[in-house]
C-alpha cells in the first residue's frame, strides 16, 4: 500500500492555503476618493509642475522616502522600468559592461543591455544566494561601470565588500531590491546602501499596487536623471536648464494616481506583514530545518531576512533521493497553488542560470555584444558560474507557505507533509529508481 501522495496515497492537505489578499477597505476608499476626482493621472510631459505628477504620486513618494531615510523617491510602473532608469541614469552606454546576477528575475540582466551595454554574470554566494563580493571582484573589467546586485529573496547582499570594491574600481552600485523592501544589513534597509535602489510593488511582492516599483537614491544628479527618464526627459531638458543631458531621453515610465493611492495604504502595512512572514518562516525554518539534508534559509549577522521565499537546500547525498523527487513528493502532499493564482508555491530550483537564456547563448542584440564601441570577451557558457548551477540544478528548493495569510494550523499541515515524506523516504527511493529506469 502506497503511503505518499505522489504515489497514490492520500495527501496531508486538499483544502487550498488562504490567499494573501492584504487589500482592504483602506485601498477601497483610496481608490474610490481618487476616481471620484477624475484625475487618475496628473502627469505631463512638459516642463511645468505637473511634470513630477499628481497629489497621489508625490505623497506615496514622499512617505517611502521618510520610511526607508533616503532624500529622494520615484515611483515608477514596475520594477522593471525602474531598473532600466537607473543603468540610464549611471550613464551606462554602448562598450560599457555591468555585473549582474544569473540568479535572479530576467529583467535584471537585460537592464544593462536596454542602454547597449553588456550584462556580465558574476557568480553567487552559496549561502544567501546574493553575488559574491569575490566573483564580483574577479570579473571587473576596465569596461565595467556599475554592480546591478539583487537582494535575493529577502536576504540582503554583502554590502560592506560590495561597496568597498565599488570604491575601489570607481563604480556605481544598483541595488534591485524587489525582493527585500525592509530587509535590514547593519542597521540599513537594503536598497539605501548603494548609490540607487530599486523595489517593486507587483502583485507578487510584500505588498503591492497592482503593478508598480519605486525609486530610492540620495544622489540628487541620479534623482533628475531618473525623473526625466520616467517622463519624457528629452521634452523638458531645456526648459529644466538641464546641463548633463546623456542618457535623459525618456520613457513613459509613470505610475497612475490609483496606484499610487493604493500604495500609500500598502505601505503602512508593510512593517506588520513582513514581522507575520519572519514569523511564520523561522518557525519553518526551525522544524523543518531539523530534518536531515534540509538546510534552512541563512541568516548572516547583522541581517534581516524579509523571506519573499523560503529557499532550503537539499542534500541529495544525505538523502539518497534526488532534490527534483522530493520536490514532487511534497507537492503532492499539499495544494501548491493559491486561489487565483497559477503559480506554485513550492518549486525546485528557483530561478534558471539567466545566461543560459537563448538571447545570451544566441547573442540576439545588435549594439552590446556585438557592438563595435565592444572590445571585451564575455562569455554566457554553461558552467560559468557553477554556484548558481549547482543551486539551481541540484540543492535549492523554495516554497512561500511563510505567506503573512498562513495560519498555525496551515503551517501544521506544512510541517506534517515534510514529515510524511522523511517518513517514506525508502517508498520514495523505490519510486525514483523505477522512473529512472523507465526513462
Ligand atoms: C519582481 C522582480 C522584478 C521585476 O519587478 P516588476 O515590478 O514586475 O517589474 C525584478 N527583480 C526581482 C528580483 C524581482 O523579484
Amino acid at each position: 500500500m502506497a503511503n505518499l501522495a505522489l504515489t497514490g496515497g492520500k495527501p496531508v492537505r486538499t483544502k487550498i492555503f488562504p490567499q494573501s489578499n492584504t487589500i482592504g477597505e483602506e485601498e477601497k476608499k483610496a481608490v474610490m476618493k481618487v476616481l471620484d476626482s477624475g484625475n487618475l493621472s496628473q502627469f505631463v510631459g512638459s516642463w511645468n509642475p505637473d511634470f513630477t505628477g499628481g497629489p497621489m504620486v508625490k505623497e506615496f513618494e514622499k512617505n517611502w522616502a521618510d520610511a526607508f531615510g533616503v532624500k529622494y523617491c520615484f515611483a515608477v510602473n514596475s520594477n522593471t522600468s525602474g531598473l532600466y532608469s537607473c543603468i540610464g541614469a549611471c550613464n551606462i552606454g554602448p562598450g560599457d559592461e555591468v555585473i549582474v546576477s544569473p540568479y535572479t528575475m530576467t529583467a535584471g540582466a537585460i537592464a544593462p543591455l536596454i542602454y547597449g551595454a553588456v550584462p556580465v554574470f558574476a557568480d553567487i554566494d552559496e549561502d544567501t544566494f546574493c553575488l559574491d563580493p569575490k566573483s564580483i571582484e574577479a570579473n571587473i573589467t576596465s569596461r565595467t561601470k556599475a554592480i546591478l546586485l539583487v537582494h535575493i529573496c529577502g536576504h540582503p547582499s554583502e554590502m560592506d565588500e560590495i561597496m568597498r570594491i565599488a570604491r575601489k574600481y570607481n563604480l556605481k552600485v544598483i541595488e534591485d531590491a524587489a525582493q527585500s523592501p525592509m530587509a535590514v544589513y547593519k542597521g540599513k534597509f537594503a536598497g539605501t546602501i548603494g548609490d540607487v535602489g530599486i523595489f517593486s510593488l507587483n502583485y507578487h511582492k510584500h505588498i503591492h499596487t497592482g503593478e508598480g516599483g519605486m525609486i530610492v537614491t540620495n544622489d540628487p544628479a541620479i534623482a533628475e536623471k531618473v525623473e526625466l527618464i520616467r517622463n519624457h526627459g528629452e521634452a523638458v531638458v531645456e526648459g529644466k536648464k538641464t546641463k548633463d543631458i546623456w542618457n535623459t531621453f525618456g520613457f513613459n515610465y509613470r505610475m497612475t494616481e490609483m496606484e499610487a493611492a493604493v500604495g500609500i495604504e500598502q505601505l503602512k502595512k508593510l512593517p506588520g506583514l513582513v514581522e507575520k512572514r519572519i514569523a511564520n518562516a523561522e518557525y519553518l525554518s526551525d522544524v523543518i530545518g531539523k530534518l536531515p539534508g534540509i538546510t534552512p534559509p541563512v541568516v548572516k549577522d547583522g541581517c534581516r531576512h524579509v523571506y519573499y521565499q523560503q529557499t532550503f537546500k537539499f542534500s541529495s547525498q544525505i538523502t539518497g533521493i534526488h532534490r527534483n523527487t522530493f520536490v514532487e513528493a511534497l507537492k503532492a502532499e499539499l495544494p501548491t497553488m493559491v486561489l487565483r493564482e497559477n503559480t506554485p508555491i513550492i518549486g525546485s530550483g528557483f530561478a534558471p542560470p539567466l545566461y543560459l537564456q537563448p538571447i545570451y547563448q544566441q547573442r540576439l542584440h545588435k549594439c552590446s555584444f556585438n557592438c563595435p564601441r565592444y572590445d571585451g570577451i564575455v562569455s554566457y557558457e554553461r558552467g560559468l558560474c557553477p554556484v548558481t548551477e549547482r543551486m539551481f540544478f541540484e540543492e535549492v528548493f523554495t516554497h512561500e507557505f511563510m505567506r503573512p495569510s498562513f495560519s498555525k494550523s496551515d503551517l501544521e499541515d506544512v510541517v506534517n507533509a515534510y514529515n510524511k515524506v522523511y517518513e517514506n523516504l525508502d517508498e520514495l527511493k523505490e519510486f525514483e529508481s523505477k522512473k529512472t529506469v523507465s526513462a
